[in-house]
C-alpha cells in the first residue's frame, strides 16, 4: 500500500516566517519602515476571534507594526467605512484586513471595496481580482489561501504545470476562483467544480492536482483520487472526534486524509497544512506592500 507524503504546511510557513522577519528587520534598518498591518474585527464570531488573534501574533513575531480594531457587532456601515478611510490614509499601515464574515446589516462588497487596492493584502478588491484574472499576478495582491496552496503545489510539482490536470472543488471568490486563476497561470488545465457539478468523483479522478475548498468534512475519498495526485485540503470543519475513547471537538478537512493517503502522492493535513500558509501569506503581502510603498521591488 502506498503512503502519501504529508505536506507540512506548518514547517513551510515557519521557513517563510523566518525570511519575512529578516526582510522586515532590513526594511526597518535601511528605510526606517516597519510593515504595518491593521486587522478589523466586527462582532464576536468565536472562529473569527481565533483567526484574528493568530494573525496579530504572527504579525508581531515578524516584527510588524500590528494594530487590531475590535468593534461592536451593531456598528453602522458608515462608521466602518470611516475607520477604513482613516486606515487608508494612515502612513504607518500598509495592509488592511476586515475579518469575514460580517454581521448581516453590513454590506461585505461595499466594505471590502472601500479598502485601497494598494493596501488590500487579502486580495479581495476588484482591481486585484482583475489583475490576477488578467494574468498580471506579479502586480496583484493575491488572496492568501490560494497563494499559500500554490506554493505547496510548486514544491511538489515545480512552477510549470504544463500538461497537468488540476481540479478545484469549490468556486468561492476567496478560494476556488483565485485558485483556478493561479493554476491556469502556471499552465495547468483547470476544471472548477461546485455543488451543481455532475459526477464529481469522476471529474476529480482525472486530476493530477486536487484542491478541495468546500466545507464538507472528509468528502474526498481514496476512490476519487488518481494514484500519485497532489491533494491540497483547504477545508476547515469542526467535528466531534474520538481519541482514546474520549470524544472532543476537533478540526477536519474536506479530504478523508487517512483514506486518500493510500492512493495520493502527497496530501496536506488539517490542521497543519493550508491554515498556517494562509496566515504567513498575509504577512508576505503586507511586507510586499510596505516595500512597494518605499519604492522597492515587491
Ligand atoms: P464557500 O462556502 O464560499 O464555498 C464553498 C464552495 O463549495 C461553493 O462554491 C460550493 O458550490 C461548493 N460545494 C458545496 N457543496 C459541494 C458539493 N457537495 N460538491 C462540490 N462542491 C460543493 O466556502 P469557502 O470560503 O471557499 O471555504 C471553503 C472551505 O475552506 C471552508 O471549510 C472554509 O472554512 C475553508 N477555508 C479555509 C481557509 C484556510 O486558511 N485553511 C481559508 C478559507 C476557507
Amino acid at each position: 500500500m502506498t503512503v502519501a507524503k504529508r505536506i507540512d504546511g506548518k514547517a513551510k510557513a515557519a521557513e517563510l516566517a523566518e525570511s519575512i522577519t529578516k526582510q522586515s528587520a532590513a526594511l526597518l534598518a535601511e528605510h526606517g519602515i516597519k510593515p504595518g498591518l491593521a486587522v478589523v474585527i466586527i462582532g464576536e464570531d468565536p472562529a473569527s476571534q481565533v483567526y484574528v488573534r493568530n494573525k496579530k501574533r504572527t504579525a508581531e513575531a515578524c516584527g510588524f507594526h500590528s494594530v487590531q480594531h475590535t468593534i461592536a457587532a451593531d456598528t453602522s456601515q458608515s462608521d466602518v467605512l470611516q475607520l477604513i478611510n482613516d486606515l487608508n490614509n494612515d502612513d504607518a499601515i500598509h495592509g488592511i484586513l476586515v475579518q469575514l464574515p460580517l454581521p448581516a446589516h453590513l454590506d461585505e462588497q461595499v466594505i471590502t471595496q472601500a479598502i485601497k487596492p494598494s493596501k488590500d493584502v487579502d486580495g479581495f478588491h476588484f482591481i486585484n481580482i482583475g489583475k490576477l484574472t488578467a494574468g498580471l499576478t506579479a502586480d496583484a495582491f493575491v488572496p492568501c489561501t490560494p497563494a499559500g496552496c500554490m506554493l505547496m503545489i510548486e514544491d511538489e510539482m515545480g512552477s510549470d504545470l504544463s500538461g497537468k490536470n488540476a481540479v478545484v472543488i469549490g468556486r468561492s471568490n476567496i478560494v476556488g476562483k483565485p485558485m483556478a486563476s493561479l493554476l491556469l497561470q502556471a499552465n495547468a488545465t483547470v476544471t472548477i467544480t461546485h455543488s451543481r457539478t455532475k459526477d464529481l468523483p469522476q471529474v476529480v479522478a482525472a486530476a493530477d492536482i486536487i484542491v478541495a475548498a468546500v466545507g464538507r468534512p472528509d468528502m474526498v475519498k481514496a476512490d476519487w483520487v488518481k494514484p500519485g495526485a497532489v491533494v491540497i485540503d483547504v477545508g476547515i470543519n469542526r467535528v466531534e472526534k474520538t481519541v482514546d475513547g474520549e470524544t472532543k471537538m476537533g478540526l477536519t478537512g474536506d479530504v478523508d486524509y487517512d483514506d486518500v493517503c493510500t492512493v495520493a502522492g502527497a496530501v496536506t493535513p488539517v490542521p497543519g497544512g493550508v491554515g498556517p500558509m494562509t496566515i504567513i501569506l498575509l504577512m508576505a503581502n503586507t511586507l510586499r506592500s510596505a516595500r512597494l510603498n518605499c519604492g522597492l521591488k515587491g
